[in-house]
């Protein structure tokens, strides 16, 4: 199979140098794989996307040194895909609308059971509020509302079919072992997550999931900090029929403080340094992805935003 991995940035801001790493890093491992490297513009909060974000992005990949495949995706095209995978689900009984607002969801969890976990990898973890049970859902899916996944119901359909209920996936960064976790771990740690917000009609996991799928992505790579998320996808994967591709969650590029490099982080932004004269080839030494520690994951010393 063709080793095929993408770079999936959204365009509400410019890239820094931790996007830098990760597109250099997936673009260095397709050319080494022999594979491909494709682009996928993660637009769906079209209330924060811009174009000249988008063009930006173009612009600071080419200059990054990198191709890659000609067919790039958009997510804002694709939402009559995110809008048929919903109906299929909502079919199948497996997802449920929730009025709850803000203020309902942190009421109910004022007084959580003891033992369980009140936040996972998409925030606080939904108390079950407007659960309702799959029987009654009956007619149309309501367009426009926020739907939730009721997860101990796909996953005990998960384990009907497949006679067990446990999951893994390979991380690359943490091999030789798969990273295995059960039904009842997703069930309690992640819990009945929002696949439809009211002003996006998708959301980042549905979207991302069948975006890999429809690009046939066999490896994605991307920062640590999407790790826990991983989790929601394989489950995602597993509901929809489509493979589960191989994993490589890599390091978070920060500053001298510690902290993660984010949008708002202009001084780092790739923009600038190109502005100011830096070469590609510093970007990858900033990385530490230059000459003979290509690919590796180390440790990096960022510039801080009084040394740039
Ligand atoms: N769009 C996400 C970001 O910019 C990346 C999502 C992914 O790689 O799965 O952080």
């Amino acid at each position: 199979m063709t080793f095929r991995t993408r770079f999936a940035p959204s365009p509400t801001g410019p890239l820094h140098l931790g996007h830098a790493y990760s597109a250099l890093l997936a673009h260095d491992m397709a050319v080494a794989q022999n594979g491909e490297f494709l682009l996928r513009i993660e637009d769906i909060d079209q209330s924060r996307a811009r174009p000249e974000w988008e063009t930006q992005i173009y612009e600071d990949l080419a200059w990054l040194g990198l191709s890659w495949s000609p067919n790039v995706v958009r997510q804002s095209d694709r939402f009559a895909a995110y809008d048929e995978a919903l109906d299929a689900l909502w079919t199948q009984g497996l997802l449920y609308p929730c009025t709850c607002s803000r203020r309902d969801i942190a009421n109910a969890l004022s007084a959580p059971q003891e033992g369980y976990p009140t936040h996972g990898p998409d925030g606080v973890i939904y108390p079950g509020t407007c659960r309702l049970d799959a029987r009654q859902i009956s007619g149309p899916r309501p367009k426009g509302a926020v739907m939730r996944l009721n997860m101990d119901l796909a996953t005990s359909r998960i384990g009907q079919d497949n006679a067990m209920s446990s999951y893994r996936f390979n991380d690359m960064n943490k091999a030789p072992q798969d990273v295995v976790f059960t039904s009842e771990d997703v069930t309690s740690n992640v819990g009945d997550i929002v696949l439809s917000r009211k002003d996006m009609g998708t959301s980042y996991h549905l979207s991302v999931v069948l975006d890999d799928a429809a690009q046939g992505i066999t490896d994605v790579i991307r920062g640590a900090d999407l790790f826990e998320a991983t989790q929601i996808h394989v489950v995602l994967q597993r509901i929809l029929s489509f493979p589960t591709p191989t994993y490589h969650h890599h390091k978070l590029i920060r500053d001298n403080t510690g902290k993660r490099l984010a949008k708002r982080d202009d001084a780092r932004a790739i923009s600038k340094f190109r502005s100011e004269g830096y070469t590609p080839e510093d970007i990858r030494k900033m990385v530490g992805l230059s000459g003979q520690d290509s690919g590796a994951i180390s440790s990096v010393s960022v510039p801080s935003t009084t040394d740039v």
